[in-house]
């Protein structure tokens, strides 16, 4: 059998359950329960957060830093901290850890994208534990996750994953705030039928609160990967959950994945344009399965080249994303016009689609 991938990602709330500081012995405990998830049936890829916290700590300061640059300055402090406290809690198992450090623009460029996977593979191969944060020295808003749930979401799609397990200082996802709301029941599965709208009624967790773990989970669900949510402060819930047994809420993955290409420009890719099209050439598109032709673009906006990622819009909503097969240039000369007059405005024709469906994502 070959074996199942997880993602586990620890907010701050678990790691220092809920103090100012990074806790030692939950740090410890999780450690020892990843690695003796690790064996035949399981690898495991840990995403980690802690570092501003740890860094807080360290640098003394009393308030959760409030500007960009003293969060930065926080994280670069805490950074080493935190992989000093995963290497002395996983050491005890005699697992080894590696620190990887990621900014969204890593995982927008195709190329640096692939390089990060192959880096993790071989680390799972070398039996190292990947410790995956944002890369916050770096990041600006520009480039950021946003935070480490949209993060863990991305990391499972760039490694295969089969699961992400998001343990957070709650039960799971409840129909309201558990903590105003006595009558509010935790949610044991989502489905994909389920409404998004009922499933915002979540009440805080974390930096990114509950909702941002349910978009996680549900960006994992459409790549086909299941999510779940569950608590990180009971311990044993990690073997239950990878035993199957009903923990947290659980998100079904889509029957009907997205490819790998699909989910990469779902979700981690950056348009560089746009292109407007009206109400029929989106259905053609969504309903039925078609490529885009020069024929259903109505407007291109901004500049790009052929290859780069573009949106596709209808009524000022982007519905879906491409690699488009011309610059916005030549775009402009070709828009509205029939494939066969492609060659006559343009001397050539690199493409009978602008968006070829199969490097299209439907969103
Ligand atoms: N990367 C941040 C840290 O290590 C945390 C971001 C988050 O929690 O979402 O402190």
């Amino acid at each position: 059998m070959i074996a199942r991938r997880v993602v586990v990602k620890l907010g701050s709330g678990v790691l220092s359950a809920g103090k100012d500081r990074l806790d030692p012995a939950v740090i410890r405990r999780l450690a020892g329960e990843i690695a003796a998830s690790w064996g035949k049936d399981f690898e495991m890829i840990v995403v980690s957060s802690g570092a501003i916290l740890a860094g807080r700590e360290k640098l003394g300061l009393k308030v959760r830093p409030a500007t960009i640059q003293l969060k930065q300055a926080a994280a670069a402090v805490g950074q080493s901290r935190l992989m000093r406290a995963w290497e002395e809690g996983f050491g005890r198992r005699r697992r080894t850890v590696a620190q990887v450090l990621l900014t969204r623009d890593d995982l927008r460029h195709r190329n640096r994208y692939l390089n990060a996977r192959n880096t993790i593979f071989a680390l799972l191969r070398l039996g190292a534990v990947p410790i995956i944060n944002e890369n916050d020295t770096v990041a600006d808003e520009e480039i950021k996750f946003g935070d480490n749930d949209v993060l863990s979401a991305l990391v499972a799609g760039l490694c295969d994953a089969q699961l992400l397990v998001l343990l957070t200082d709650q039960d799971g996802l409840y129909t309201a705030d558990p903590r105003l709301d006595p009558q509010a029941r935790l949610i044991p599965t989502v489905g994909e039928g389920h409404a998004q709208a009922r499933l915002g009624r979540a009440g805080p967790s974390g930096s990114g609160g509950m909702e941002s773990k349910v978009r996680a989970a549900r960006m994992a669900a459409s790549a086909g990967i299941e999510g779940v949510i569950a608590n990180g402060f009971t311990p044993g819930n990690l073997a239950r959950i990878l035993a199957g047994e009903p923990v947290g809420t659980r998100f079904l993955p889509r029957t009907a994945p997205m490819g790998k290409r699909q989910a990469w420009l779902a979700f981690a890719s950056h348009p560089k344009g746009a292109i407007h099209v009206d109400a029929g050439a989106r259905q053609a598109l969504v309903g039925a399965g078609k490529s885009l032709l020069p024929s259903g673009v109505k407007s291109v906006a901004k500049t790009f080249a052929a290859g780069d990622v573009v949106s596709l819009v209808e009524g000022g909503v982007e519905f879906a994303r491409g690699l488009c097969n011309y610059g916005s240039e030549d775009l402009q000369r070709i828009k509205g016009l029939k494939t066969s007059q492609i060659e006559q405005v343009l001397g050539q024709k690199p493409a009978d689609e602008i968006v070829h469906r199969d490097n299209m994502a439907v969103l």
